[in-house]
């Protein structure tokens, strides 16, 4: 085994780099000066094979840094285009991540382990391929209680700082950031074919990503069209997911959308405190084009740019193929729609389905806005009221007489629900979380982190955001939304 390369003992099967050729250019990750592993997810790597008693801590951090090739890794960095806040950019790719490998983990399922921020590829476009500290944290801390929240997405492995400086505004310490996806096929990856009108390759890729993942459409009749349909519908709940936590990704570009309906890429998202549909905390999007409301409009978009790439497929004939590929996505909606109110009666503690259902989320909507009420407390406090305890949640208003009119209606509603109240406020309490990556609170533990090196805060960040669902004593600041003077939080991308 040549100097510089370890065997790390896992059941590595590269699909990607061993069926795409020409989808990827092999790279080498950059050998970190002084990798220290700050973060690892132990669970997370144990599922995926690591044997941590044999791999001493200094190994894992210069392997998941990237300085060591990995022995039956794959080392690439991936081909992918994407429209970037609506205006399309051919060439994009993994500028500053390389693809360690696919494994086939303990539940025989394949997984993608990346590494970001590793160091320099062919698509780094003059960037320097490196990450700065506080955004790997950020990315590690809200990636995993999103999967602690029950949505799907990428996963933090762990973060290790290089000991490098990075140059942004300012020198800032470097770190890399181990993920891990169930691919990282994106919108992105199927453009940057169809822009190049290499009609063999969308192909192949459709059929691998297919295989990879929706089997179930290989015998379909139209198989192109039913991924479209599949991978839109996963789509859809995944947005209506987020809706239901007040997430907003804040770069929803079609290069950060995953075909397997994970959510990816933690640069500029952020949670809404007081609700308010037109939120944005991105720094660059100045029209609001990934405002919190707008998301399923942009995810139905986002759809259509995978339906143009993948039309010859579809249908021979263009028309024919636009048609059938517009009917697809206009059950996006639907499908969306279905989603969200599925996700929304559970909040308010329904199981069984009314019509006039959305007219009474829809209501409880107007007054959060009309009023700026907090979206976490408020649906957490729903259950409260249950308990007999309902002035917490009146006190979120300044005017509480609408509000008490809508809990009124809710409860004759809730009057014609079977589930005795012990079981829904159960329900309900286990899926409208209590602690959320609260924005002010995620930003004083990144900074403490950045600029003092004390990883406390952040450390018992972590820990409060492990379990959501449960109040537990001495965390009731976790829960508090910001003190109205603090200024509106907002995001950066690339950093
Ligand atoms: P992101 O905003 O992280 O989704 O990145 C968008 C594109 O910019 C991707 O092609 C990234 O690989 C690339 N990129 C972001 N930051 C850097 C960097 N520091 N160096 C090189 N490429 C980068
Ligand atoms: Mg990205």
């Amino acid at each position: 085994m040549p100097e510089h390369m370890i065997d790390l003992g896992l059941n590595f099967d590269n699909s990607y780099a061993e069926q795409l050729e020409g989808f990827y250019v092999q790279v080498k990750g950059d050998e970190a000066p002084a990798p220290k592993l700050l973060y690892l997810n132990r669970s997370l790597a144990d599922s995926l094979g690591f044997d941590l008693d044999k791999l001493p801590a200094d190994q894992l951090a210069a392997v998941l840094s990237g300085g060591i090739t990995v022995k039956g890794g794959s080392s690439i960095a991936q081909a992918y285009a994407g429209h970037q806040f609506g205006h399309f950019n051919p060439q994009l790719g993994d500028g500053r991540a390389l693809l360690l490998g696919e494994v086939i983990d303990k539940n025989r399922n394949r997984q993608d382990i990346q590494l970001k921020g590793s160091g320099a590829t062919p698509f780094s476009r003059g960037g320097d391929g490196k990450a700065a500290l506080a955004p790997i944290l950020r990315e590690y801390v809200i990636g995993e209680a999103m999967h602690l929240l029950n949505i799907p997405t990428t996963r933090a492995l762990a973060a290790v700082a290089t000991g490098e400086e990075v140059m942004r505004d300012e020198p800032l310490p470097g770190a890399v950031l181990a993920r891990v996806a169930s691919s990282h096929i994106r919108i992105g990856t199927f453009q940057f074919f169809a822009n190049r009108k290499e009609g063999d390759k969308v192909k192949q890729l459709a059929d691998y990503a297919i295989a990879r993942h929706y089997p179930e459409v290989q015998t379909a009749d139209n198989p192109y069209l039913e991924f479209l349909r599949a991978v839109a519908k996963r789509q859809a709940l995944l947005i209506a997911k987020w809706m239901s936590i007040g997430f907003v990704h804040g770069v929803m570009n079609t290069d950060n959308v995953t075909i397997s309906g994970e959510t990816i890429d933690y640069g500029p998202c952020a949670f809404i405190d007081k609700y308010d549909p037109t939120a944005v905390f991105s720094s660059i999007d100045h029209q609001g084009r990934y405002a919190f409301a707008s998301q399923a409009d942009i995810g139905q978009w986002n759809m259509a740019r995978l339906a143009e790439a993948l039309l010859p497929l579809i249908d021979v004939d263009s028309e024919e193929a636009v048609r059938l590929a517009s009917k697809t996505l206009d059950d996006f909606a639907e499908h969306y729609r279905e989603s969200w109110l599925a996700l929304m009666r559970a909040k308010l503690g329904l199981s069984t389905c009314e019509e006039n259902d959305p007219v009474i989320i829809s209501e409880l909507f107007d007054l959060m806005e009309a009023q700026s009420i907090d979206f976490t407390l408020l649906f957490r406090g729903l259950a409260d009221v249950l308990q007999e305890n309902k002035s917490g949640l009146l006190n979120l208003f300044l005017e509480a007489a609408p509000f008490e009119r809508w809990l009124a209606t809710w409860s004759e509603r809730l009057a014609r629900e079977t589930l005795p109240d012990e079981e829904r406020i159960a329900l309900m309490n286990g899926v409208n979380p209590l602690y959320i990556p609260r924005n002010h609170i995620v930003e004083e533990a990144l900074q403490a982190a950045e600029k003092e090196a004390n990883y406390a805060p952040i450390e018992k960040l972590m820990d409060v955001l492990s379990d959501p669902y449960t109040a537990r004593e001495g965390l009731e600041e976790y829960a508090l939304p910001p003190s109205a003077d603090l200024a509106p939080y907002k995001t950066f991308c690339g950093t």
